[in-house]
């Protein structure tokens, strides 16, 4: 028995479970030369999938109506009959949200669960782990003494960021929905100061109450009227890495938004978007500066781990609940 989920219909505002059509299919997959069969193991999921389930031009195209969707997935080789493969080797890579399936074995890398969790390199070891540190090292260039605030500050990316900016000898502050969250940035995470959005009324203030001397860098995983805030605080030659805005993913109109210039000319502040992706030449050293920092306890993950291939959607739609802490991962 086989199970794959497709995209159904395009989600309009935020996703629900009635946008995915799960198929079962009472077949055997058959491999031929240079082929492996993979069941799969975990799979990730990520806010950016939000984007790609709309038919809007973006960096990669759009998931097709009625085709499997796709993220970061560990699979199990269970038949090869490619010699880069064994059965059971473990492997990493974009793949179907489908309990088994067959692959060339391109775009998939090898990883070791005796190394790491398996689930690790969908995480810190892998594309969030890869965001935070590439996006605050190449993008915003940060210097020992020097401020940062997070915001998603509790998820995969922002997590892992704040703690990089900590083993850099950085202030760093984080933005979160709930108080949980705010404890565990302090207490797991080492941050200095947490901000939960949901509670506070004057973030503006918030914010410059817990950078007193003004925000040096910013790492925006969110955008909207948090982003807004952070921008009144900020220094000059502040640097601001714009990782993702999950606040406005599911706008069905153009937002609104405080214009961003006399906040940039004022400070001599550099904005920049990055794509992880941009930095692939990078992936090696990252993952090396990443795994020695685990392996000397400098840098811990969260996980949320959800139980069943049934539930992908419905995790994926909690992303956007904020009912994760760090990685967001389905476990099958
Ligand atoms: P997270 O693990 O951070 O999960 C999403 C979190 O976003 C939730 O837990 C929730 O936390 C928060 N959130 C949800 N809705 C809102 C909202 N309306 N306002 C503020 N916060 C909200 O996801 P990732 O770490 O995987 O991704 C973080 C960001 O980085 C996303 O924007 C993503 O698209 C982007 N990204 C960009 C990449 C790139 O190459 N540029 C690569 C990977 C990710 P809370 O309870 O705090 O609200």
């Amino acid at each position: 028995m086989i199970k794959t989920i497709l995209l159904n219909n395009r989600p309009i505002g935020k996703p629900t479970v009635s946008n995915f059509e799960f198929v079962t299919e009472d077949k055997e997959l058959t491999i031929s030369k240079g082929e492996i069969l993979l069941e799969t193991a975990y799979v990730s999921v990520d806010p950016y999938l939000r984007g790609r389930m709309s038919d809007a031009k973006s960096y990669v195209p759009p998931f097709e109506l009625n085709q499997p969707v796709q993220s970061g997935v560990v699979a199990k080789v269970i038949a090869s009959k490619n010699e880069k493969f064994k059965i059971g080797d473990y492997v990493s890579g974009m793949l179907n949200w489908s309990t088994q399936q067959v692959s060339n074995g391109e775009g998939l890398n090898k990883v070791d669960g005796h190394k790491a969790p398996l689930s690790t390199y969908l995480g810190v070891l892998g594309m969030t782990g890869l965001t935070a540190y590439l996006g605050l090292t190449e993008i915003g260039k940060p210097k020992k003494g020097e401020t940062i605030v997070v915001s998603g500050a509790a998820g995969a990316v922002g997590s892992v960021v704040g703690q990089i900016a900590k083993i850099l000898g950085l202030r760093v502050i984080g933005i979160a929905g709930t108080d949980e969250k705010i404890e565990m940035l302090k207490s797991k995470f080492g941050f200095d100061e947490g901000i939960n959005y949901n509670t506070t009324k004057d973030m503006k203030a918030a914010i410059a109450e817990a950078a007193p001397n003004g925000v040096d860098l910013y790492f925006d995983n969110v955008g909207g009227p948090i982003s807004d805030a952070v921008l009144f605080n900020i220094n000059r030659f502040a640097r601001i890495i714009i990782c993702g805005a999950i606040s406005v993913y599911n706008e069905t109109e153009i937002p609104k938004s405080m214009s961003v210039q006399p906040f940039l000319v004022k400070n001599s502040a550099l904005m920049q978007g990055f794509i992880v992706s941009n930095y692939a030449d990078k992936f090696p050293e990252a993952i090396q500066q990443l795994a020695g920092w685990l392996a000397e306890d400098k840098l811990t993950y969260t996980e949320t781990i959800v139980d069943g291939f049934d539930n992908i959607p419905q995790a994926f739609i909690d992303l956007f609940e904020g009912k994760n802490k760090g990685k967001m991962i389905v476990k099958i």
